[in-house]
């Protein structure tokens, strides 16, 4: 059997970190078994979806590497097979035309409001009062249709509903890998409208028509979707059709354990990016909220999909946790291969100056050692500011204080002996500055400020020599003489 999984999408906003972890254990349980994930784009509700926001979520999707095997199949193309099914369910005789009106059900439901209301008058006997009850409670309860049972429709061309005969069965059971075994009495399900009166169909309809048709064998979703679960397995039954497997895994709540919210912060995955997280820290952290193995921490996406089990979802909802995102995001960072970062990092730099080829090449020899300098891009952005700002007209204390008499004497000095240094590399550069030291008797806390304050104006910085490599000696030898000829 092959493995097909789906992420289904209502396209009604952005793509929710919730919806983009879901959408990887798909992809990441499709991965680990050889099988196909898929993208399904629940767009029925004309109002409520556009184009916009199925382009937030492919892009969501993309930016974390989360693409489907298959070109993404919108929901609203299939209107006709929905309907199609429906009336083999009729004519099967698991499903029938009902003829109840939106405003008979309507009264319906305010009669039994009314009986509860009535039930809890002063004065009552207690018969009276529990028949009352009785009464309001049959009228509220989920909805059995006279028109199950054949009765005729009031008249020739009433409008009518499709609806599914709730199951014969006592109860109804879920079979989840997160929720575990669950039944509930079938008598809590109404005869569940399949197509309503102008022909549409609905949507608990058109998940199971889909999931069936895409062949979809395993269904992880969020747990708000656990109760839909037993309106949608009568459906399958009906049709005759396999059940698939569910995961229903507990939402992402807030660093306070409630519910998501804006409040906590940004739920938008594009937000994540825009933020500076990388889309690998954000698959590995986004992986550990909600599914653990072993007591690993962080994980890479080949190294998940070889491990990936329904087992190890969380049955208790996690919680954002901005700090850990943070020191993933870092781990990340310090992993990433340069080429990659760089590429990452542009648009960042480009925020800050112009992305010269000057810019471009210091960044390109820098890079594998100051990245260890930010948990964000933004934040590693800065830390390569001395790359391109000699920060001269700017400087802090420390470097004014270090860039006084001594100082810039050790600068003019250096000056010579680094102009006159054949070679340009860390090694060499070291040797000067050593040198230079031994020469004079001083130390490298005396030689290293001037040096340190004209480079970088003071903005932090690693150790000297492999920023004189980076900067290059023109322009090592430039932001010198800006301080001893001012
Ligand atoms: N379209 C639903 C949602 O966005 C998901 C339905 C499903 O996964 O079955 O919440």
């Amino acid at each position: 059997m092959t493995i097909v999984t789906r992420f289904a999408p209502s396209p009604t906003g952005m793509l929710h970190i919730g919806g983009a972890r879901t959408a990887l254990f798909n992809a990441l349980f499709a991965k680990r078994h050889k099988g196909k994930f898929l993208l399904r784009i629940e767009d029925t509700d004309k109002a409520r979806s556009t184009p916009e926001a199925t382009q937030a979520i492919l892009d969501g999707m993309a930016w974390l590497g989360l693409i489907s095997d298959e070109a993404p199949i919108f929901q609203s193309a299939r209107e006709a097979r929905h309907v199609e099914v429906a009336l083999a369910m009729v004519e099967a005789g698991s499903a029938f035309r009902c003829y109840t009106t939106m405003e008979e059900l309507q009264k319906r439901r305010e009669a039994g409001e009314a009986k509860r209301k009535e039930a809890k008058a002063d004065g009552l006997s207690d018969e009276a009062r529990a028949s009352l009850r009785a009464e309001a409670d049959a009228l509220l309860a989920p909805y059995r249709s006279p028109y199950r049972d054949g009765a005729p429709p009031p008249n020739p061309d009433a409008p009518y509903t499709i609806r599914l005969r709730a199951p014969d069965a006592d109860t109804i059971t879920v079979r989840d890998h997160v929720q575990g075994e669950v039944s509930i009495k079938s008598s809590e399900i109404d005869d569940l409208i399949l197509l309503r009166a102008d022909g549409s169909p609905t949507y608990m309809l058109a998940v199971v028509v889909d999931d069936h048709d895409m062949g979809v064998t395993h269904i992880v979703r969020g747990d708000d979707h656990f109760r839909n679960a037993f309106r949608q397995v009568p459906i399958y039954q009906a049709m005759g059709w396999n059940i698939p497997e569910f995961a229903h895994v507990p939402l992402i709540h807030g660093p306070d354990g409630a519910k998501l919210s804006k409040r906590h912060g940004a739920q938008s995955t594009l937000e994540y990016r825009d933020m500076g997280y990388l889309p690998e820290a954000m698959n590995a952290y986004l992986l550990r909220l909600g599914w653990s193995h072993g007591d690993q921490e962080i994980f890479t996406m080949d190294e998940a999909a070889a491990v990936f089990d329904l087992s190890g979802l969380n049955k208790a909802p996690a919680r954002l946790d901005f700090d850990k995102l943070n020191d993933v995001n870092a781990h990340f960072i310090r992993a990433a291969d340069e080429t990659h970062l760089l590429h990452l990092l542009k648009p960042e730099i480009a925020k800050l100056t112009d992305l010269t080829d000057t810019v471009e090449t210091r960044l390109k020899a820098a890079l594998r050692t100051v990245k260890e300098r930010g948990n964000t891009l933004p934040e590693l952005a800065e830390a390569c500011r001395f790359l391109w700002d000699s920060n001269s007209d700017n400087l802090n204390k420390k470097a004014r204080k270090a860039l006084r008499e001594d100082g810039l004497t050790h600068l003019s000095n250096l000056r010579i002996t680094l102009d006159q240094s054949e070679s340009w590399t860390i090694d060499a550069l070291q040797d000067v500055l050593e040198s230079y030291c031994a020469a004079h008797t001083l130390s490298m806390g005396q030689v290293g400020p001037p040096l340190r304050a004209a480079l970088t104006g003071g903005l932090p910085a690693p150790d000297l020599a492999p920023v004189m490599t980076w900067l290059g000696r023109e322009e090592v030898l430039a932001r010198i003489d800006k301080h001893l000829l001012a």
